[in-house]
């Protein structure tokens, strides 16, 4: 069983070329909640919902997040009541919305009304939420306010100077059901090329997951989501900085520390490899084409088994 610590498209993309190399259910993905808003009464999870429509093959693929022949017939009717449109709701998704709030509204937790959603869309990796209690990241900002994240992604556009982030909740959260399982059991834990502060870090964050995965046996192997100083796309390099870490690969893997016990970055990076304190591997690493995905997940699995016994390969 090969257990990934993901946040949304960068977590996506990387899901997908792994389900081409092991078969899909044997894949268990521990999914950020931090991300998760509530908008219109409804409870929505950008990042479990990114990569359920990914690994479903129905993301948008422009957009990379979202659903392809998207319409926005609702979100209009609701602007016309003079509701803020800032946070980009479409009909199709909203279809998933709907079904998981009436869901928790009855009293199911989160991942139960998740594994929900994967069998309708047909997705054989295991998603898991963090957690199903509820934990909220927010951003302090050097001018002094206190924003949800997504305030302060989408609608501010990462614009304000970050004083600091945490996650809401997160010292009355427990691990949602089979998530230490999921790490304990693994014979491969890899952390995602996410952002490290708003997805992986809120993943740690929760108590237990650090801890476990401190006592798992299998390899923990890290991609970097920083390709020659730059991102693929989003704008974790606004976050790292805040929370004192380096915008590089190195600075990933510095700031991961004893969490892992291999690294994978890109080719542009390759000079870093010898800052990082873990063996590392060095390949191509922008998942555009499926191919170079599935090549990445056989690296990883690759350096995990130069590191343990018995892992598949
Ligand atoms: P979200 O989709 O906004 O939740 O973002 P993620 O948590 O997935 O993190 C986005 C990060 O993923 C950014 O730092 C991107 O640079 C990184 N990312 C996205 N696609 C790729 C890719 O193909 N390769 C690598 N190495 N990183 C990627
Ligand atoms: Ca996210």
């Amino acid at each position: 069983m090969i257990t990934v610590l993901a946040g949304g498209v960068g977590a996506a993309r990387f899901l997908r070329g792994l389900t081409r190399v092991v078969p899909a259910a044997q894949v268990t993905a521990v999914v950020n909640v931090g991300d998760d808003l509530e908008r219109f009464g409804l409870r929505i999870c950008p990042d479990l919902d990114s990569i359920t429509y990914w690994l479903a093959g129905v993301v948008h693929p422009e957009q990379q997040w979202g659903r392809a022949d998207e319409r926005h017939v609702v979100a209009g009717e609701l602007e016309r009541f003079g509701h803020e449109s800032w946070f980009t709701l479409g009909d199709r998704d909203l279809g998933v919305h709907l079904h998981r709030t009436m869901r928790l509204r009855e009293g199911v937790p989160l991942s139960a009304a998740t594994a929900e959603v994967t069998r309708a869309f047909e997705v054989e990796v295991q998603l898991l939420p963090a957690t199903d209690d509820t934990v909220e990241t927010r951003i302090t900002t050097v001018d002094g306010r206190d924003l949800h994240f997504q305030e302060y992604w989408v609608r501010e556009r990462a614009a304000p100077e970050v004083a600091g982030v945490r996650l809401a909740g997160a010292e009355a959260a427990r691990p949602a059901p089979g998530v230490l399982e999921a790490i304990a059991d693994a014979e491969v834990i890899v952390v995602a090329p996410s952002n490290p502060v708003v997805s992986i870090d809120t993943i740690l964050a929760v108590p237990g997951i650090r801890e476990a995965l401190g006592h798992a046996t299998a390899p923990v192997i890290g991609i970097s989501p920083i390709i020659g100083g730059k991102v693929v796309r989003g704008m974790a390099h606004r976050l790292l900085p805040a929370i004192g870490a380096e915008v590089s690969a190195a600075g990933v893997a510095a700031h991961y520390g004893d969490l892992l016990d291999g690294m994978v970055i890109d080719t542009v990076d390759a000079d870093q490899a010898d800052r990082i304190e873990v063996p590392t591997r060095v390949t191509d690493t922008v998942m555009d084409d499926p191919d170079v995905a599935a090549a990445l997940a056989r690296t990883c699995l690759a350096l995990a088994g130069d590191l343990t016994s018995d892992v598949p390969r």
